[in-house]
């Protein structure tokens, strides 16, 4: 059976990609898409660090950065399109948009979502206009995933009325700090706040590191870490602080302040919740390295697919020319997968931005505790969605370098530079299986709060085990009985591309792990056992459940955004690549849906010849599908791939 070629056009296509900040996206490329990006293989740390501060000031002219900011201080209000933009500059150059991550996600972000009025009239505009260059220290040597535990104080002394910000030890001392070790001159210092003897956690307070000609301030020792195995174009430092004064107002106050009294207040009552809820409100951080990976990956794929498309390598026998290498099943195999997933972590993407818009732009109308679930929610689904678009960045970039076979592995063909730069995105704003067992305690919350308040946990648990089995029976546990029946082939073949039966699987099998998940910690709990015990024995069952989770949302995101498409053929190649996507998913995980009985070998046996098909059905699109992600020619430089 001939299927109907697909040839929606590509510009609709890119456009349905953009989304909601598609102008704006637009816009911003022809904005920077000529500006010097740096080739940077032969060049000295020095030199990149240099060409990247250059490239930070030529993007602030272009005022873009502003977008995010409150227009009480002249920023465009616009939260997503922040986001948006950085997207943008990871498909051009990573050092460029982590540099400026850091300045206006990270420094920036953090006064205008922890300062007040003092701090954003005074900082924000040379801030937005790169004049005041600064940092976000956070990290400390022997604390990088549980900031919590940070050791560097800020102690307030009522004789002078100001903050001594110290570094307790070595250990303590604040490392990779971005913009530390050249340009920065002010930082965001998080240290435990001390008043009247007693710490009330960590806060943010504002600490001059350089003056104004980049001599060091007094007291503070700043030392570089030197040359990373990618980013070179962002001078990473440590900070260390010996009793360094500032005044009481260097404090970003909105969660918690120290009055002229030397009173300290909060608005939040439980130092925990505070401090967590100063973290959320830097959400937008990690919603953007989750968004940047995945654009950056789109440049990896959009090399490797227009060689494969155009590298020929074997002639079959008794033919003069040789094939294609993308004509290869295994070629199509190692691309196509990866690039429908790219897809649907694009749409997951687009939808957290979206909501990221939302509840920041209620927080800022003055939102308050009813917002407190849907924050919850959305910190949740950014941290799973970064750690499993970062993963999926770094596996995909290396699948592209092994595509473009030793032409890969030049730094002239990009994608090496790509894979060193995108390497560190796992671990940065959170490393990621930190991240993922942050999303998994959020989906326990949650699940206790649904059915958690029922006295018995046995009825609970019967209760549950009975819903989760009559949503099974009604929904994918039909879907293959009829296939069963219908006993043929191709019906069977058929049947796998019914997305209502990949979204049922897909939910299934994230409602049974949390299900399981929370019996497991709930029988162990009955049965005495401590609770640090429970979290190791139940730590990778956890893992799996968030990871269950995320999928889950993201294959119901891009069937909710394939819904909304009204090109015929654009949202034709899209179920075709959501399909590849799900399908691929479901195969990967095999074991675990053959171990639950919800496969069987024969179902599994004809997923992974649906996946070839699909990969087959694809192969002539697969150079369509990367154009449309629409990156300048300008940005793909690679000589492999230059026309
Ligand atoms: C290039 C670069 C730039 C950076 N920029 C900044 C910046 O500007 N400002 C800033 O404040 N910080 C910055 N960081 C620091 C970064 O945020 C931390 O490196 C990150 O949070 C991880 O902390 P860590 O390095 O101490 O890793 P660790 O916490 O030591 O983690 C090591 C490994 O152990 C795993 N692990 C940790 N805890 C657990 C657990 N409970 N269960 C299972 N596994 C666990 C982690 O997943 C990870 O794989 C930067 C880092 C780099 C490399």
């Amino acid at each position: 059976m001939t299927a109907t070629p697909i040839t929606p056009d590509v510009h609709t296509l890119h456009r349905v990609l953009g989304g909601r900040w598609a102008d704006l996206r637009d816009d911003f490329t022809e904005q920077v898409r000529l500006l010097p990006f740096p080739a940077t293989e032969d060049m000295s740390t020095a030199e990149q660090r240099a060409a990247t501060l250059h490239l930070l000031e030529q993007v602030a002219a272009t005022g873009a950065p502003r977008v995010g900011f409150d227009p009480a201080y002249g920023g465009g209000g616009d939260h997503g399109a922040s986001v948006a933009i950085m997207e943008v500059l990871a498909q051009a150059d990573l050092s460029l948009m982590v540099k400026s991550g850091v300045q206006w996600g990270l420094f920036g972000g953090a006064i205008a979502a922890l300062g007040t009025d003092r701090h954003l009239r005074r900082y924000l505009e040379p801030m937005m206009k790169a004049e005041l260059l600064g940092c976000f220290a956070m990290t400390e040597t022997c604390h990088g995933s549980d900031v919590q535990r940070i050791r560097t104080t800020a102690t307030y002394d009522p004789a002078t009325d100001e903050f001594v910000v110290h570094t307790p030890d070595a250990a303590a001392r604040k490392d990779y700090i971005g913009n530390a070790a050249e340009h920065g001159r002010l930082a965001v210092v998080f240290a435990q706040l001390v008043v009247k003897g007693e710490s009330q956690g960590p806060h943010a307070v504002l600490v001059p590191i350089r003056d104004e000609t980049g001599a060091t301030m007094p007291g503070v020792t700043i030392s570089d870490c030197g040359r990373k195995a990618g980013l070179n174009g962002v001078d990473n430092g440590r900070l260390v602080f010996d009793e360094v004064r500032v005044p009481r107002d260097a404090l970003l106050n909105r969660y918690g302040d120290v009055d002229a009294e030397g009173e300290y207040t909060s608005p939040i009552a439980s130092s925990n919740r505070r401090f967590f809820t100063m973290l959320g409100t830097l959400v937008k951080g990690r919603v953007s390295v989750a968004g940047c990976a995945a654009a950056a990956t789109t440049k990896a794929l959009t090399i490797a697919v227009r060689y494969g498309n155009t590298r020929r390598q074997f002639a079959p026998s008794g033919a003069t020319e040789e094939s294609i290498l993308l004509d290869y099943p295994a070629y199509q195999r190692t691309l196509l997968p990866a690039l429908a997933r790219s897809y649907a972590l694009h749409f997951a993407q687009e939808k957290l931005l979206v909501d990221m818009h939302t509840v920041l732009h209620a927080g800022d109308a003055g939102g308050d505790g009813v917002q407190d679930t849907v924050q919850r929610e959305l910190e949740s689904r950014a941290a799973g969605l970064k750690a499993v678009a970062t993963w999926h960045a770094s596996a995909t970039v290396a699948a592209c370098r092994e595509a473009c076979g030793g032409a890969g592995y030049l730094a002239a063909n990009q994608i090496s530079q790509l894979k060193e730069d995108l390497d560190v995105f796992t671990t940065f704003e959170g490393a990621n299986t930190v991240l993922l067992q942050q999303a998994g305690k959020g989906l326990l919350t949650h699940y206790r709060q649904q059915i958690g308040d029922l006295d018995s946990f046995g009825m609970v648990s019967a209760v549950a085990e009975q819903l989760l089995s009559q949503v099974w029976e009604r929904t994918a546990g039909v879907l293959i009985q009829r296939t069963r029946t219908l006993g043929n082939r191709e019906s069977e073949l058929a049947a796998t591309r019914d997305y209502r039966w990949q979204l049922a699987l897909f939910a299934d099998r994230a409602d049974r792990l949390l299900h399981t998940l929370a019996s497991r910690i709930q029988a162990a709990s009955k049965a005495g056992t401590d609770a640090a015990q429970i979290a190791a024995a139940t730590q990778n069952h956890l893992l799996r459940a968030a990871r269950a989770h995320v999928e889950r949302v993201v294959l119901e995101n891009f069937v909710t955004a394939i819904e909304g498409v009204t090109d015929p053929e654009v949202k034709r190649v899209l179920v075709s690549v959501c399909d590849l996507h799900a399908l691929s998913e479901i195969e990967r995980d095999a074991g675990w849906f053959l171990e639950n009985g919800r496969l069987s070998g024969a179902q599994t046996k004809a997923i992974r010849d649906t996946v070839d098909q699909l990969c087959a059905e694809l192969r002539p699109r697969a150079g369509m599908l990367v154009d449309a992600f629409g990156i300048p020619q300008e940005w793909i430089t690679a000589p492999i791939v230059v026309p």
